[in-house]
């Protein structure tokens, strides 16, 4: 009998964490990525929540995102300095040998630097390649990209990895890019899971609206 109860009560317990997750997760997607940083502020057991329902998506997936990324780094020199913006629990970090600057809302890992991703604490120019891994979260997608592009010296890559059906419109997002200073070097649309875009950095990003920049929010159905 009491086993049976707490079975019961795991169960319970289990579906009120996917619940809370789920609900952060559209917090997350909704809000800009200033109302994320302060979510977390005020909350950083959300955050924890939140990572451990995030590690179960993936979980399910066939790859890893950031598995591709890491590959597409080992390819490049090592000497090349990198900034992942919303890094988690920093694996890039960890599985190459460049120098990785991580950013993200709550320390994973000790190699974070706890920040906005929309106002990194790097000098303008200062990097070779930006990644946004599964990262681009906040509405306020902009000014998280015009912040990529004012730390990326010029010819700089930016990587972003995004769960494929956020697209509305890939070609109006590629185009709205070029507005921000970014030119399509390669696009991979091969996978039903996600999209891995690489840019160049072709200048300053240009200010005024940039209509096609738009990416609906992901989320994740109650299973
Ligand atoms: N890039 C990692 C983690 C992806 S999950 C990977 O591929 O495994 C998305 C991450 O972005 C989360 O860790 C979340 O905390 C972070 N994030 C979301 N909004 C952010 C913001 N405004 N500033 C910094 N990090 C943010």
């Amino acid at each position: 009998r009491s086993g049976r109860s707490a079975a019961l009560r795991a169960r319970m317990e289990e579906r009120l964490l996917g619940a809370r997750f789920r609900y952060l997760n559209q917090q997350l997607y909704t809000g800009s990525s200033q109302d994320a940083a302060r979510l977390f502020r005020a909350d950083p057991a959300a955050f924890h929540l939140y990572h451990r329902g995030f590690e179960r998506q993936v979980r399910r997936w066939p790859e890893r995102p950031v598995q591709r990324i890491v590959r597409y780094l080992r390819r490049r020199p090592a000497s090349l300095v990198v900034a992942d913006f919303g890094c988690g629990d920093c694996t890039l970090a960890a599985s190459v040998k460049n120098q990785v600057h991580c950013f993200d809302l709550v320390p994973l890992s000790p190699r974070v630097t706890v920040c906005d991703m929309a106002k990194v604490p790097l000098a303008a120019e200062s990097v070779d390649v930006a990644v946004f891994c599964l990262a681009l979260m906040g509405t306020n997608l902009q000014e998280i990209l015009g912040e990529a592009n004012r730390v990326l010296r010029l010819g700089g890559t930016l990587m972003v990895a995004e769960v494929a059906s956020r697209f509305e419109d890939t070609c109006a997002f590629l185009k709205a890019m070029t507005q921000l200073g970014f030119r399509t070097v390669s696009k991979d649309l091969s996978s039903s899971y996600f999209y891995l875009l690489e840019f160049a950095k072709t200048g300053p990003a240009r200010p005024g609206p940039a209509p096609g920049l738009r990416l609906r929010p992901c989320l994740y159905k109650r299973r």
